[in-house]
């Protein structure tokens, strides 16, 4: 287990010595003490990175040399998939299966995918129209895209794997450096990245990572060595970073948090209905972006899809994350159970009904916190305006399509929503309502990744998958020449 920061290629401690506990969610034993950057060692890691981009063999490597390193790296995260999986699930608290699975199947499968695509979309840059100036002379104008240089990347907890190679994949593909910040509470996944990268042969300072607080973070966007942010996390961390990040002018890309709402109506698929919405906010115990925290049903299926739903809530196998067959594990750390808590206590004292879950469990070992339905909450109630990141459920119930709209639309968050129903013509109507980024019909999370992810409103900024996080590395860069009739014939 790799617990330095992980610079210039190197494990190294943080300078002043210092280190901060790891605690394992199903256990609330330490696993690790992990070292914690200060700003002087974001400095090492931020010049490590911006030497490798300024003098290195990387941004001078065609796109099919870099492909074939960052094969290998994928290869590396997929060679290790039980011993990456098993660690995120001891560190994450996430069940193993759905570490191994799917976030570490994807980790490997996001750097292969935004290798691949640089090398066919670099090849796509294109060369502008000549035209005449008078007196035989012609202008050619080429867009070429260049990679930025030196980026930060700033991820949090709950899918540290994932999240971390779903920004490297592109960050790196498009010719960067990176410096990588994992969060606090979940670092051990992405210090193990170092080793993989360097088994791969990947160039010392091409991917630098710091473990760390927020400081860590707070310091790398404000270091004049980086170029560019891509940060995911909370919303009030986010406006921080963009506010930290406008005093030098870097560019951010923010995926921020989630509210997203399931809506059911009545001519849904109602089994298929209710197994979706379980699995859309239950699944990672909600601590998930896209968590399909808000019911809304059409008033006439009410009373006949609910118990479905908390049918379904009842069905989870709840345990320990190191047994294959556990589909729900604990929460991240004691206080975020505890805020939960708070969510669903305020909500109850405010007359909401308990239809599942919604009590501390006593003399077990662990952060755990059951599946929780709350029905009739108020609308105002911070239940179902704030993004609680755990797995409580609130219901609402909706008359017609316009109500159902205005009620998806309410608050200020804008990531996801999810829309059951069989008729084509109104899953047309509302998707085009629904002031989303995404909207998934019938279905949840699985999505092309050629294809934009990222939030409308205070969800976040920019779009990421494909092309998209491709423009978001790289720079357009104008390259103007003319030339005479006769210099071309000559
Ligand atoms: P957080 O905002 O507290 O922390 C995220 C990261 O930012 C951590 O690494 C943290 O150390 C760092 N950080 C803290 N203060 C900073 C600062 N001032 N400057 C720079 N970095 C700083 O979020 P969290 O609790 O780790 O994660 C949960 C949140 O992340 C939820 O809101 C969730 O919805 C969101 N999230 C969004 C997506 C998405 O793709 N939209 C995906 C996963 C999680």
């Amino acid at each position: 287990m790799h617990t330095d920061l992980f610079i210039g290629g190197k494990y190294v401690p943080a300078q002043s010595g210092q280190r901060f506990a790891d605690i394992e969610p199903a256990t609330e034993e330490q696993i690790a003490l992990v070292a914690q950057a200060a700003a002087a060692d974001v400095s090492r890691a931020v010049a490590a990175a911006r030497d490798a981009a300024d003098r290195g063999p990387w941004p001078r490597m065609t796109s099919e040399q870099r492909g074939k390193l960052l094969g290998r790296l994928a290869d590396g995260i997929e060679r290790r998939a039980r011993e990456l999986g098993t660690l995120e699930a001891r560190d994450v608290g996430k069940p193993v299966s759905e570490c191994i699975n799917h976030d570490v199947a994807r980790a490997a499968r996001n750097i292969r995918f935004f290798a691949a695509q640089a090398e066919t979309w670099t090849q796509d840059a294109s060369f502008g129209a000549a035209q005449f100036l008078g007196g035989g002379v012609r202008l050619v104008n080429l867009t070429a895209r260049a990679a930025l240089g030196a980026g930060a990347i700033i991820i949090p907890w709950n899918s540290p794997l994932m999240l971390a190679t779903w920004n490297l994949g592109p960050c790196l593909a498009a010719g960067n450096t990176c410096v990588l910040k994992p969060s606090e509470l979940a670092p051990l996944t992405c210090l193990a990245l170092g080793e993989i990268a360097n088994e791969a042969s990947i160039p010392p300072g091409v991917i630098n990572i710091v473990s760390g607080m927020g400081e860590a973070g707070a310091a790398l966007v404000s270091h004049p060595g980086v170029d560019g942010v891509a940060f995911t996390g909370g919303v009030a961390t986010g406006r921080a970073v963009m506010s930290a990040a406008a005093q030098s002018l870097k560019r951010v890309a923010l995926e921020l948090g989630g509210k997203s709402p399931n809506l059911v109506f009545a001519d849904a698929d109602l089994k298929r209905s209710a197994a979706g919405v379980a699995r859309s906010i239950f699944r990672s115990q909600g601590q998930s972006c896209v968590a399909g925290s808000r019911l809304l049903v059409e008033r006439s299926i009410a009373d006949q899809f609910i118990p479905m739903v908390v049918e379904e809530a009842g069905r989870l196998r709840i345990g320990d994350p190191l047994d294959d067959r556990t589909e729900y594990g604990p929460l991240i750390t004691a206080a975020h159970r505890d805020r939960v808590h708070r969510f669903v206590r305020e909500a109850v004292a405010e007359g909401a009904q308990l239809l599942a879950g919604g009590k501390m469990p006593e003399q077990r070992r662990g952060f755990y916190y059951p599946p929780t339905i709350l029905d009739r909450v108020a609308p105002r109630s911070r239940a179902v305006c704030e993004e609680i990141f755990g797995p409580v459920l609130t219901i609402e119930r909706f008359g017609d399509e316009e109500e159902a709209a205005a009620m998806a639309n309410a608050g200020s968050y804008g990531l996801a929503a999810y829309l059951w129903t069989s008729n084509l013509e109104r899953t047309l109507r509302m998707a085009d309502r629904i002031r989303t980024g995404m909207v998934w019909v019938n279905s949840f999370f699985l999505r092309d990744l050629r294809t934009p992810f990222g939030g409308a409103r205070s969800s976040g900024l920019g779009r990421q998958g494909g092309r998209y996080s491709l423009e978001f590395w790289t720079e357009p860069k104008l390259v103007c020449m003319t030339y005479t009739e006769e210099e071309r014939d000559g």
